[in-house]
């Protein structure tokens, strides 16, 4: 099919029964009929997510690009890339200052508050008011690591939709950096599932009850002295790494701005973080 043929085709499956979409089942059908949402959609989403598709927004199927062309890409921006020893040396490389002290497998305790002038948090909203109004609902993720001999799968990353295979994608590294030449290779298998306190949280849901507790966190943030709540899990979206920078690059400009003029650095909540 030419670009042409398939639109009219994928108009001629898309279910036309429904007219406005109340979840993302609905917004999968109208938009791309059942067979390509059962395909594609519909066993990925129960993975990732825990739950039925149909008890999630409609608007995250807007984050999932459909195009008419050969390109691959999962983002759509014009430049894409890594860099290129990776993100462990750049941030080795950031730390590595004499005024930066580090302390690593440290948990920051609400005790230690006092003893800083600003804090930076990018831990979870919740934890940082100690759930004191609930509890918002991540994502975890299990990785499970592989070995094998040359290539195993020939591409980054590979997703698995259908809901019988229990991981949700498998990633091979090497392929991130085409540049470098490895005889062997590491491959994971990702799992998802409900996030508990004692594991890493990765995706916020945001379903209807989260976003109930999530305006009143945000109002608690906003009243807090001393603060910066900042990043995915301080500000509880989801959020890419070119974000994620552009965020921290725009609030370290603002922060050293108060304090050339002297300005008491003001505990503010990242005001993007809102949306
Ligand atoms: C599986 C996966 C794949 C992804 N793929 C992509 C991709 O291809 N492209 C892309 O652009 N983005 C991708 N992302 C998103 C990207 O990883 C995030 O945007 C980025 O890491 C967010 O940075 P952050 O600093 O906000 O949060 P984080 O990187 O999570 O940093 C927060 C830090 O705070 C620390 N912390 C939390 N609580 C405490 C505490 N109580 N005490 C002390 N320390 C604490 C954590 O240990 C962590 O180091 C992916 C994310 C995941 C999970």
């Amino acid at each position: 099919m030419n670009p042409q043929e398939a639109k009219d085709w994928i108009k001629s499956i898309a279910s036309d029964d429904i007219q406005e979409p109340k979840n993302f089942e609905e917004q999968a059908l109208k938009f791309i009929g059942k067979d390509l949402y059962e395909s594609f959609f519909k066993g990925y989403t129960k993975k990732q997510w825990g739950c039925e598709p149909s008890s999630l927004p409609a608007s995250i199927l807007k984050r999932l690009p459909i195009r008419f062309n050969y390109d691959d890409n999962y983002f759509s921006h014009k430049y894409q890339g890594m860099p290129r020893d990776g993100y462990t040396y750049l941030v080795q490389n950031i730390l590595s200052h004499e005024n930066i002290a580090i302390k690593l497998t440290t948990k920051f305790d609400a005790l230690l508050k006092n003893e800083f002038d600003h804090i930076i948090w990018t831990g979870k909203l919740d934890e940082w008011f100690d759930y004191k109004k609930g509890h918002l609902g991540y994502r975890t993720l299990d990785f499970i690591k592989f070995e094998a001999e040359g290539d195993f799968q020939g591409t980054a990353v590979m997703n698995y939709g259908n809901e019988e295979v229990p991981f949700t994608r498998i990633s091979e590294h090497k392929h991130f950096t085409p540049w470098e030449e490895h005889h062997r290779t590491i491959y994971f298998k990702e799992y998802s599932r409900a996030c508990t306190e004692k594991d890493i949280p990765y995706y916020p849901i945001r379903l209807v009850d989260d976003k109930k507790i999530l305006d009143e966190y945000i109002k608690l943030a906003r009243d807090e002295r001393g603060v910066t709540f900042a990043g995915r899990l301080a500000t509880y979206r989801y959020m890419d790494m070119d974000v994620t920078i552009r965020e921290a690059l725009d609030l370290s400009k603002k922060m050293l701005k108060d304090i050339v003029q002297g300005k008491l650095i003001e505990s503010f909540y990242h005001q993007e973080g809102i949306s």
